[in-house]
């Protein structure tokens, strides 16, 4: 099995030191097992976009060394094709969930949902005054296709829901964590095509994944509440789900999730400040990740050769910067 992996992005701001060691991490992985490390832009949720982003992004990857085998590639300000099935942004593949969002209709996996924002927020309340956990009451679970399609007809605005069967355990193995079972009872009917017929994270994610033939999925810690739906996914599409890697985040000294607040976060922060990209990407490699040796200075070709998930720790790596501008000095 050839190992393939993808940093997948979202263009809703500038790369952080986390995303940058997600990216790294995954490249490492790839290349120590002579795989494909995949560059997928994740831009889906239309709001959320921001101007100039993914240029950013693409600009500190290679920044940084980090470079894509397939996906998508910045040329001239532009993104352009390149590798053999790119480029790999998704608002460019719009046909292909909605070919994948057929299939589970039909299948009877996900159904349509007219209900209306007002009534949403009005079970939400009624739900939290009662004490119960907030989530979609499945009023549309019964609504035909055939319904469905008559009402859409008429000009009635809808998403497409997964159907979730209502007390099922959902487990999978994550690398870092373990195994980690969960019950349908505690998930929503998670929505997969949203209003504006752009699929959301979760559905995209899993076609994508499954279509690019992804073998292990590295990615931030915050992502691993979502992974039972997208095992379901897989489940209810009859596809192998990948193996999972969920990454702890980068801490403070207070130990708390590094945000702006705590000072310089995004990658081109460090950059105007003079930090080499290989002072940076040997510090970052060692923030969640230790070598069998003490060693402390490493080229991009020796972490290549360290690499290994086994050896990702299991709480959040602190980020020290006087540790980081001593491995910088080294360069
Ligand atoms: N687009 C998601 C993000 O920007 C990626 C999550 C994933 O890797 O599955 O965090």
């Amino acid at each position: 099995m050839t190992v393939r992996v993808r940093f997948a992005p979202s263009p809703t701001g500038f790369v952080h030191i986390g995303s940058l060691r997600t990216a790294l991490y995954n490249y490492l992985f790839a290349k120590k097992m002579g795989g494909k490390y995949i560059l997928r832009i994740e831009d889906t949720d239309r709001t959320r976009l921001v101007e100039g982003a993914i240029e950013n992004m693409i600009e500190a990857l290679k920044w940084a060394g980090i470079e894509h085998d397939e996906g998508a590639m910045l040329r001239d300000g532009k993104i352009v094709e390149e590798g053999e099935f790119g480029p790999y942004t998704q608002s460019e593949r719009l046909d292909i969930y909605t070919k994948y969002i057929d299939e589970l209709l039909e299948k009877g996996h996900a159904y349509h949902c007219f209900c209306s924002k007002e009534r949403l927020d009005q079970v939400r309340e009624e739900q939290r005054a009662a004490g119960t956990t907030p989530g979609y009451d499945g009023k549309c679970r019964d609504i035909s296709i055939e319904e469905a399609k008559k009402r859409i007809e008429a000009g009635e605005e809808y998403v497409i829901r997964l159907r979730l069967p209502e007390n099922k355990n959902i487990t999978f193995n994550d690398v870092v964590r373990g195994s980690v079972t969960v019950n349908t009872a505690d998930l929503d009917d998670q929505v997969l095509i949203k209003t504006d017929g752009f699929p959301t994270y979760h559905f995209a994610v899993v076609v994508d994944d499954h279509l690019m033939g992804i073998t292990h999925v590295i990615r931030g810690e915050e992502w691993i509440i979502s992974t039972p739906k997208h095992v379901y996914l897989y489940e209810a599409f009859g596809w192998e789900a990948p193996k999972y890697v969920h990454l702890p985040n980068i801490l403070n000294s207070e130990r708390k999730k590094l945000s702006k607040r705590h000072g310089d976060v995004a990658a081109k922060d460090f950059k105007a400040k003079g930090y080499l990209p290989e002072g940076l990407v040997n510090y970052l490699a060692l923030v969640g990740w230790s070598p069998e040796d003490n060693q402390e200075l490493f080229t991009m070709e020796e972490l290549i050769e360290k690499f290994s998930l086994e050896r990702v720790s299991k709480s959040g790596g602190v980020f020290d910067k006087d540790k980081l501008n001593w491995v910088n000095s080294h360069y």
